[in-house]
């Protein structure tokens, strides 16, 4: 018997992380609902953009700043207060590695997305979770009551990944009000352009209202953009905040095709909200026949629904995989579905019957 090799020494927080298995594919006659992506093809105007973006011997543009000067007039900053990345979990990484280190805590709710707990870990400082309300909602008092002299971060998800319900403006508002000045609030915005609650918050809204440096929003072109492949998210921000963020990442993540799709897809804006509207009103039509079907589906407000499947997720779970829909469990918690094909949707529909709690 061969003896176990002796491996390099790693970080203990780091070793104790799990490691990162990406969800199972799906199966060609299967529905892939497991990781929020948009069914639809790239909107008009972005495989040609791809295709002309320049020499991939070159380096991109290190600050991508045709796009950070097409999000600052459309968000109504200066183009200093947009900072593009790969994908928005790298800004939020930044944002941690800018802020939190040792002894420090990052408050955030639980359960949220996935990613908070590994990305607080990396920069080395202590995750601490607030659970949600019964509605599975931000509990943001007791989230703001969580704050102490160590809190270096706050994250705020909106609408929450994977339960789905926004925070309100005034919610959102009163808990600015009552966190330290200094405290870095991130507000996660992944899902914006699917939300149709008009009392949620919104990032440039309360950014214009709540004119304060310690609110950084973060968007990404992964989701209603559907460019999850090319790895673009942006952060909108006091330009010093994101001057932090900037020193903290790795230079040219972002690449000249992924400049370009953005670019293309911001171009097609009527197109894109079109999609936005089919998808916000696919999820408004299943979470109405989930709830006939038994489940209590909280709000939903992105382009995914939750089943509060408790204790039986892995096995709800299994049952939606054997009909050929691939969902995401959480153990212990439920079952996240995300909105894809309009096909898709009888087939789920029968299997929540099936599982439905009694
Ligand atoms: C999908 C998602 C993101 C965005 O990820 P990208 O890195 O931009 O692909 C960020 N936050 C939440 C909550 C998400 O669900």
């Amino acid at each position: 018997m061969s003896e176990e090799p002796v491996l390099p020494r790693i970080r203990p927080e780091i070793a104790a992380l799990p490691a990162y298995r990406q969800g199972r594919q799906a199966s060609a006659d299967a529905f892939k609902l497991s990781s929020n992506e948009n069914p639809f093809d790239p909107l008009p105007g972005v495989l040609e953009a791809i295709q002309g973006a320049s020499g991939i011997n070159r380096y991109p543009d290190a600050t991508a700043a045709r796009l950070r000067e097409r999000l600052a007039a459309r968000h109504g900053v200066s183009s200093d207060d947009v900072h593009i990345g790969a994908g928005s979990v790298s800004l939020l990484a930044q944002l941690l590695l800018a802020t939190s280190g040792p002894g420090d805590e990052v408050v955030y709710a639980w359960r949220s997305f996935e990613a908070y707990p590994s990305l607080v870990a990396v920069a080395g400082a202590t995750s601490v979770q607030v659970p949600l309300t019964d509605d599975f909602r931000h509990d943001l008092p007791a989230m703001a009551a969580a704050i102490t002299e160590r809190t270096s971060l706050v994250i705020v998800c909106s609408p929450n990944n994977p339960t789905g319900p926004t925070v309100t403006h005034d919610d959102f508002a009163a808990f600015v009000e009552a966190v330290p000045a200094d405290l870095l609030i991130v507000l996660d915005e992944a899902y914006a352009e699917f939300v149709t609650d008009p009392s949620s918050v919104e990032g440039d809204r309360v950014r214009a209202i709540i004119a304060r440096p310690n609110i950084v929003v973060l968007r990404t072109f992964s989701k209603a953009y559907g460019l999850a492949g090319l790895r673009v998210g942006y952060a909108i921000g006091h330009t010093r905040v994101l001057d932090a963020a900037r020193s903290t990442a790795i230079p040219l993540s972002v690449t000249a095709a992924a400049e370009e799709a953005a670019l293309a897809s911001l171009a097609a804006e009527s197109e894109l909200l079109e999609r936005v509207r089919v998808i916000a009103e696919r999820r408004d039509r299943l979470v109405a026949r989930l709830r006939d079907a038994g489940w209590p589906v909280p709000d939903a407000q992105g382009n995914f629904v939750w089943l509060p499947a408790g204790g039986r997720a892995l096995e709800v779970a299994a049952a939606f995989e054997e009909a050929g829909l691939v969902v995401r469990p959480f153990a212990g918690d439920g079952v996240r579905i995300s909105i894809g094909e309009e096909e898709s949707l009888d087939r789920i529909v029968e299997v929540a019957a099936a599982t439905a709690p009694r």
